[in-house]
C-alpha cells in the first residue's frame, strides 16, 4: 500500500524543549537553534504582550537591568514608552533612587505637577542653570518663584536662546519673560483632553495651569502630547503614569528604601541578589508582602528549581533567572558557581509556570535572536544590560576610545561599582559583602560598549525582529510560543561549533553589519 503523506516517522523532526535541555549538558543560547513552523499571518499580527509578574503585563517583553550604567529615570521612561519597563538601580542613596522613580511616575503625567518655577527677579543665568541641570527651560514665572505663587509670566528657550553675553545673562527675567496678559493658561479643573486642545490651538510649547486665584498649580508640555501620540503601547498604570521598577537589597536598611520607593509610586521591586536562595531574601519577600500587599515583588537571582521553590514559597510575583551569564560577569570563573543560561531559563521557567510565576531571563542577551530563544525556552521577559548600556538614555557620557564612540559599562560586582562613593553605593551586598570586608572579591569587570543611539529607535527594532521571528516559527503571540514549546510542537536543534560559524557571516573579505 502506498505510504500516506503524514504517516512516516521521519516527520518527527527536531527536538522538543524537554529533549533539548534534559540531557545533562548546560546549554547557552548559541548552542541551539529553533526550527521553522508554518506561516499563515503577517509579522504585524504578532502579539508581544507578556507578563512581568503575576499582576503586571507588558506590551513588550523587555526589561532594563538595575545597573548604575544602565537604568536611571531616562532609561526607565524610554523603556516604558516603548512597552517595556526599566528597573532603577540601587547603587545610590535612598533619596536619589526614590527621586528617580518619582521622575518616571511624574513623566507625561499629562500634567507636570511640580514644575521648576522661578520668580521675575531671577536671572537669565538661572534659566541656563535649570537647563543644565534638568534639560528643559520652559519655566513658569510666579511672584514668589514657587509653585502655588501667583503666575506672572513664562520664559522658554526662545526667550533666552541667543543671550550669550555674560552681562546680559544677569538681566532679570521680568525683562525677557512673556507677561501674564499675553499668555494662554488653563484653569485647574480642565481635563487633559481639553488642555491638549488649548495647547494645540495656542501653538505654544507650554500651558500653565492656574487656579481661580491665578496661582500656578501645574504645567503641560507640548512635547509630552507628541510623545503620547507616538507611543500607543507605553506601559502605564491605571492613572496613566508610566510603570517603573526599582532594585532593593535584603538588609534592614532596605526596609527604609522600600518605604521611600513605595511612597514615590514604584510599581514593582526587584530583590537584587546574585544568589537569591537565602534566608535574607525570604525574610524580605515576607516583609514586603506583609507591609505592601499591592507592591509586586520579583525575587532572584536563581538558576535551579530548588532555588526557585524557596522564593515561590515565600510569595514572589516573578523570578529573575541567571547566574554568571552576564557580559560583564566573572562569577562562573571566580566562584565556579552558576549555570548556562539556556538551561537555567528552561528549568526555572517550567517549574515556575506551574505556580503562575513569570520568569525574567537576565543576562547574556547579545541579539534579537537570543531574546527569542530565551522566550522560546519559557521566559516571559528578558533583562538586558550590555545591549542597552550604549544608548543615549543610559547614565553617563559618550567618549571616544580609539576612534569609536563608546559609553562606560560595568558590572555591579566590579570593584569600581562596589567602591562607588559619590552617591553612597550599595551594590556590595548584592554579592554578600559588607563595608568592612578586608578583601572584596570582584564578580564583574568594567569596560565600555559602543554607541547604539536612542532606545526609542532600538526597542522598536527589537520588537520588529521578534515579530518576524515569531512569524517564522508560526507563533502568533508569545504565549502561543510558550504553549507550542510545552506541547512539543516547537522544535529545536543543537548546533555544533561549525553549525554556529555557518550561521554567522562567513567567507567575506570585508562587510558592514548594519542592523536597522
Ligand atoms: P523645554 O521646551 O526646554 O522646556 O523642553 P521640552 O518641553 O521639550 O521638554 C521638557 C520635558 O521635561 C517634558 O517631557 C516635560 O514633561 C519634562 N519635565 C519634567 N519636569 C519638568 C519641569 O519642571 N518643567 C518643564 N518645563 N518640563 C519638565
Ligand atoms: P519654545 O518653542 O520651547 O521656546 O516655547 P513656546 O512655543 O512655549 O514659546 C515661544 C514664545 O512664546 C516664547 O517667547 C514664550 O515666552 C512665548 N509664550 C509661551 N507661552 C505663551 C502663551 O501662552 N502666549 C503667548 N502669546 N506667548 C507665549
Ligand atoms: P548583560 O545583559 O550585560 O549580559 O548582563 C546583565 C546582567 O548581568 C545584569 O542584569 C545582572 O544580573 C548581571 N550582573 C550585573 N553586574 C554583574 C557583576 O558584576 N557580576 C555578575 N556576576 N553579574 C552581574
Amino acid at each position: 500500500m502506498a505510504l500516506q503523506n503524514g504517516d512516516t516517522d521521519e516527520l518527527v523532526d527536531g527536538l522538543t524543549g524537554s529533549q533539548l535541555i534534559n540531557n545533562g549538558d548546560g546549554l547557552t543560547y548559541n548552542d541551539f537553534i529553533l526550527l521553522p513552523g508554518f506561516i499563515d499571518f503577517l509579522p504585524k499580527d504578532v502579539e508581544l504582550e507578556s507578563p512581568l509578574t503575576k499582576n503586571i503585563t507588558l506590551q513588550a517583553p523587555l526589561v532594563s537591568s538595575p545597573m548604575d550604567t544602565v537604568t536611571e529615570s531616562d532609561m526607565a521612561v524610554a523603556m516604558a514608552l516603548c512597552g517595556g519597563i526599566g528597573i532603577i538601580h540601587r547603587n545610590c542613596t535612598v533619596e536619589y533612587q526614590a527621586n528617580e522613580v518619582h521622575k518616571v511616575k511624574k513623566y507625561k503625567h499629562g500634567f507636570i505637577r511640580d514644575p521648576v518655577v522661578l520668580s521675575p527677579s531671577h536671572t537669565v543665568e538661572d534659566v541656563f542653570n535649570v537647563k543644565k541641570e534638568h534639560g528643559f527651560c520652559g519655566i513658569p514665572i510666579t511672584e514668589n518663584g514657587k509653585l502655588g505663587g501667583k503666575l506672572s509670566g513664562i520664559v522658554t528657550s526662545r526667550d533666552i536662546d541667543f543671550i550669550e553675553d555674560p552681562k546680559q545673562r544677569l538681566a532679570s527675567l521680568d525683562s525677557v519673560m512673556t507677561p501674564l496678559d499675553k499668555i494662554v493658561t488653563a484653569r485647574s479643573d480642565v481635563d487633559l483632553k481639553e488642555a491638549n486642545r488649548i495647547l494645540e490651538r495656542s501653538k505654544k510649547g507650554k500651558l500653565p495651569i492656574i487656579n481661580e486665584h491665578g496661582e500656578l498649580v501645574a504645567l503641560i508640555a507640548r512635547t509630552d502630547l507628541k510623545k503620547s501620540r507616538n507611543y500607543p503601547n507605553a506601559s502605564k498604570d491605571e492613572n496613566k503614569q508610566l510603570l517603573v521598577g526599582a532594585a532593593i537589597g535584603t538588609t534592614d536598611g532596605d526596609k527604609e528604601r522600600i518605604r521611600a520607593l513605595a511612597a514615590a509610586g514604584v510599581d514593582v521591586v526587584v530583590i537584587d541578589s546574585s544568589q537569591g536562595n537565602s534566608t535574607y531574601q525570604i525574610d524580605m519577600v515576607k516583609h514586603i508582602k506583609a507591609n505592601y500587599p499591592k507592591l509586586q515583588v520579583i525575587g532572584g537571582n536563581v538558576v535551579t528549581t530548588t532555588q526557585a521553590k524557596s522564593l515561590i514559597d515565600a510569595g514572589v510575583d516573578g523570578l529573575r533567572v541567571g547566574m554568571g551569564s552576564g557580559s560583564i560577569c566573572i562569577t562562573q570563573e571566580v566562584m565556579a558557581v552558576g549555570r548556562a543560561q539556556g538551561t537555567a531559563v528552561y528549568k526555572v521557567a517550567k517549574y515556575a509556570s506551574k505556580f503562575g510565576v513569570p520568569v525574567i531571563a537576565d543576562g547574556g542577551i547579545q541579539s534579537v535572536g537570543h531574546i527569542i530563544k530565551a522566550l522560546a525556552l519559557g521566559a516571559s521577559t528578558v533583562m538586558m544590560g550590555s545591549l542597552l548600556a550604549g544608548t543615549c538614555e543610559a547614565p553617563g557620557e559618550f567618549y571616544f576610545s580609539e576612534g569609536v564612540r563608546v559609553k562606560k559599562y560595568r558590572g555591579m560586582g566590579s570593584l569600581e561599582a562596589m567602591n562607588r562613593k559619590d552617591v553612597q553605593g550599595t551594590s556590595l551586598d548584592r554579592y554578600f559583602h559588607t563595608e568592612n570586608d578586608a578583601v572584596k572579591v570582584a564578580q564583574g569587570v568594567s569596560g565600555s560598549v559602543v554607541d547604539r543611539g536612542t532606545v526609542l529607535f532600538f526597542l522598536p527594532y527589537i520588537q520588529s525582529g521578534l515579530k518576524h521571528s515569531c512569524q517564522d516559527l508560526g507563533a502568533r503571540s508569545l504565549s502561543a510560543l510558550r504553549s507550542m514549546m510545552y506541547s512539543g510542537e516547537l522544535k529545536f536543534e543543537k548546533r555544533t561549533t561549525s553549525a554556529q560559524s555557518e550561521g554567522s557571516v562567513h567567507s567575506l573579505y570585508t562587510y558592514e553589519k548594519r542592523l536597522y
